[in-house]
């Protein structure tokens, strides 16, 4: 998948993301179903280096500024990639001016420096923060202290290597009328703690636990007039470029009549982080 992305300074980049397939990811997130693009048993040596290889084949024109390769895991995870594929890895990222890989805050440590330092172009690691509301991230089984994701957003800041942060909206356990302000409340966070890139993912249903969650009123799939609202107020953080993440976002529950207005806008909101007023529809209101 090849998109545009603006950065903290302002230059629009074109980033290729590549999806690996590899183990599974230790830790089980309750909202999370990456583990259907996984397999189970450890990542056999070779099996990423060929994958990534076959896809930077197919690539055609100017090669893209920033390479990001997700593994559905922890990139620093030795079950996930092994840490002898890691050199080949490095040298086929080569005509990448950054890289971005994904990583639990628990698997952070002297293995990213490492990779930062094969690798030509500078490493950003995305990490998962998901929310602050202390009930809501004690429930959701990431096994994710606070304190361990300052630790590594000060290691990561420390040896040079940029951060991407994942929030959540529509976390189990929220109030859905505090829910838009707990997810500006966590992009603030990650802000304070030097994020360049800050994505809001809607929660989505569809992995089984979240819809238990549902029938138990702790969960309700967040609407698109929600995702609207939590990216309006966080493109008042200047140093970070927040934006809403749009794969999968025809699930989100909005009027019809203006759905596909307010998703061109959102795609526009991400690219230029320059606010513009909401569509205005005569059959919803606009709510
Ligand atoms: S750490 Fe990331 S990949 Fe692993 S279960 Fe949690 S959300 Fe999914
Ligand atoms: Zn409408």
């Amino acid at each position: 998948m090849i998109d545009e992305e603006r950065r903290p300074e302002g230059k629009i980049e074109r980033a290729l993301t590549v999806f690996l397939t590899g183990a599974e990811c230790p830790f089980t997130c309750s909202f999370c179903d990456l583990w259907r693009w996984t397999i189970d048993r450890p990542t056999p040596p070779g099996a990423l280096t060929r994958q990534l290889e076959s896809v930077l084949q197919t690539l055609a024109g100017p090669a893209p500024d920033r390479l990001k390769l997700y593994n559905a895991s922890n990139f620093f995870d030795q079950r996930a990639v092994p840490s002898e594929d890691l050199p080949a890895i490095a040298s086929l990222t080569a005509s990448f001016a950054a890289v971005t890989v994904e990583s639990h805050a628990n698997t952070i440590g002297p293995k990213t420096v490492a990779f930062a330092r094969q690798i030509s172009g500078r490493l950003e690691v995305a990490v998962g923060l998901e929310t602050i509301h202390p009930v809501a991230a004690a429930q959701l089984n990431k096994r994710l202290e606070f304190a361990r994701f300052d630790l590594a957003t000060r290691f990561l800041s420390e040896n040079g290597i940029d951060l991407r942060v994942f929030v959540l909206l529509g976390v189990p356990y929220v109030p859905a009328d505090e829910s838009v302000a707990w997810t500006v409340r966590s992009v603030e966070y990650a802000v304070e703690r030097g994020a360049s890139v800050v994505s809001i993912i809607p929660v989505r249903g569809g992995n089984g636990e979240m819809e238990r969650l549902e029938t138990l009123g702790h969960f309700a799939q967040p609407a698109l007039s929600q995702l609207e609202d939590a990216l309006d107020r966080c493109l008042q953080f200047a140093s970070t470029v927040v934006t809403a993440d749009l794969w999968d976002v025809e699930r989100l529950s909005a009027c019809e009549h203006c759905r596909a207005g307010r998703i061109a806008r959102l795609r526009r909101l991400n690219v230029t982080g320059i606010a513009e007023p909401r569509i205005d529809c005569t059959i919803c209101g606009g709510a």
